[in-house]
């Protein structure tokens, strides 16, 4: 129903604009020497800082990573220009081109206020999971279309559109609307949701019952290469004396040994593993769905999503991120072989990004560069402050808050209260503001009026083309650089509008491509219009990039 729903609303739009870029594309092609590729793979690494590309190149192989650093194209200053930089957003920007502003993905979850709870991402309590167990899940709060939905729209439907990830919310942003299946793990199955299929296909079952993932039961993740090629990142690694009970935190870690409990679980989807799994089964989608093995082109998302839970644990210094990098680099080189023995390298355009970077842990970087003011930020204070400041200013509320919901760097305020009491929305929108800019680690906070009003005037800064009225809540903040909020005293995290946030790698790679290193100032958001343009296809309807011209033959 929501897919019917959805298509009725943009179908007339999404044609008329696709059947335009056909004509267009029909003209501009006459004397091209460029085949249109068949097959368009797009690879997000959750959680991926582009020095990973200059510090761990030694420990690439061949034509992993190197396939894009050797013989592609290499921007070096690609950035995501929200503010909120956390998964979902990001694996939302990456194929529609478009921000939280018009896609309305403003982060992995808001606060619904008028069901009174929090709404996830890719939410859909009107389906279940298929091969696992639950809610189900779909793009139906994603409201913009994907580069994967103008090819169905393009070739009527001919196109498959399959994305696998670690995590839902990867697959299914990635895929839009009209994809044919989103699929990601769950546990150590591979599931989708009933918006997809009514049952899993039996090459996804037959893959399951091959019981992959439980093979890895008993193995311990060690480092790949020989130790002292990791002294590079640095001996920051935790002291086994630190390792308190067998937590794992250092090499080699536990062994993924518990097949029941929750233990084997947690290290697995926290382990290189998990990746291994995701890569086999990319390939395998490969074969079953047929992909690239026609003129109409295919298009496959892989999310590896076991980076960013190593990342969050050790940090982007940390002996196991370079590890799993080169393990990621190894699996990316049996892909792209796969690839080019199944569908020829020379059919496939294939680009590379990640939904974010991260930050130092704060006491590597106090190590580093003192004067930067690195430290853990407890963010429950926030929330303190603009609640004592609203009560301070418009009395106690018995039994409820003047903050109904805070999600960094998100306040929701008590909307009801506020009109029970006659105080206007904007005033206590502004009381909040000053009591959340005097809380100290804060940078800046902005109200859902001051983000309207920049809108209003065209001013787009970062916070702006986060925020979506009705989901970003009424105040939004920005910490210090180098600040990591959280409750734990262990690792480090990403969300902020910092560069070490904002800046990843984007490589490209193929039909159409012209290799070299680009230094121009780029979007993430231009790799939609720019596939786009490689297809020969429109442009996702709310795509604000620009396409990477320079790069194209
Ligand atoms: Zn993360």
């Amino acid at each position: 129903m929501t897919r019917i729903r959805w298509l009725t609303r943009h179908l007339r739009t999404l044609l008329f604009g696709a059947a335009c870029m056909t004509l267009a594309a029909g003209v501009s092609r006459v004397g091209s020497r460029v085949p249109r590729p068949r097959l368009v793979i797009v690879i997000v690494v959750d959680q991926f800082s582009p020095d990973y590309l200059t510090r761990f190149q030694p420990y690439f192989s061949l034509r992993g990573l190197n396939l894009f650093l050797q013989r592609g194209a290499v921007f070096t200053a690609a950035k995501y220009e929200h503010a909120i930089t956390f998964t979902c957003p990001g694996h939302a920007v990456v194929l529609t081109g478009s921000y939280a502003d018009a896609n309305g993905i403003v982060s992995n979850s808001w606060y619904d206020a008028a069901k009174n709870r929090e709404e996830y991402c890719a939410a859909d309590s009107s389906g279940s999971l298929i091969g696992g167990v639950g809610e189900g899940r779909s793009p139906r709060n994603l409201l913009d279309s994907t580069v994967g939905d103008v090819i169905k729209l393009a070739t009527g439907g001919r196109s498959r559109v399959i994305t696998v990830a670690g995590k839902d919310r990867s697959a299914i942003m990635l895929g839009g609307h009209l994809g044919d299946a989103a699929y990601w793990l769950e546990d150590t199955l591979i599931v989708t949701s009933s918006y997809y299929e009514r049952e899993l296909p039996g090459w996804v079952r037959r893959f399951n019952a091959s019981g992959i993932a439980s093979s890895y039961l008993g193995k311990t993740w060690d480092r790949l290469l020989p130790v002292e090629a990791y002294a590079a990142a640095g001996d920051d690694d935790v002291p086994a004396e630190e390792d308190i009970a067998g937590t794992g935190r250092t090499f080699p870690h536990r062994p993924v040994r518990d097949a029941s409990g929750k233990g084997f679980l947690e290290a697995f989807s926290s382990s290189p593993f998990h990746n291994e799994v995701l890569a086999r089964f990319a390939m395998q989608a490969i074969v079953e769905e047929n992909l690239g093995r026609d003129e109409d082109p295919d298009l496959l998302a892989i999310g590896f999503s076991a980076n960013d839970l190593i990342g969050h644990e050790s940090g982007p210094d940390s002996h196991e991120v370079m590890d799993v990098t080169v393990r990621t680099d190894r699996l990316l080189q049996q892909l792209f072989d796969f690839v080019d023995v199944r569908v020829g390298l020379k059919n496939v355009v294939v680009v590379l990004t990640a939904d974010h970077g991260v930050a130092p842990l704060p006491e590597v970087m106090q190590k580093r560069q003192p004067a930067a003011g690195a430290a853990r930020f407890e963010p429950s204070r926030v929330a303190a402050a603009a609640e004592a400041a609203l009560a301070a200013r418009y009395g106690q509320l018995p039994g409820s808050r003047w903050v109904v919901h805070h999600d960094l760097p998100l306040l929701y305020l008590n909307v009801r209260a506020l009109e029970q009491r006659g105080v206007s929305l904007e005033q206590a929108e502004q009381v909040a503001k000053r009591a959340v800019e005097g809380v100290p680690g804060v940078y800046q906070s902005l109200t859902a009026t001051d983000l309207a009003e920049q809108r209003r005037r065209g001013t787009h800064s970062s916070a702006e083309l986060s925020f979506y009225p009705g989901r970003s809540g009424h105040v939004f903040y920005q910490l210090k650089p180098y600040l990591v909020p959280g409750t734990g005293s262990q690792g480090t995290t990403h969300g902020s509008a910092w560069s070490y946030d904002t800046h990843v790698p984007l490589l490209w790679f193929g039909a159409g491509v012209v290799p070299g290193t680009y230094a121009t100032s780029v979007a993430v958001a231009d790799i939609a219009p720019t596939l786009s343009a490689l297809l020969s296809i429109a442009k996702p309807s709310g795509s604000r990039g620009r396409v990477l011209r320079k790069m194209l033959r």
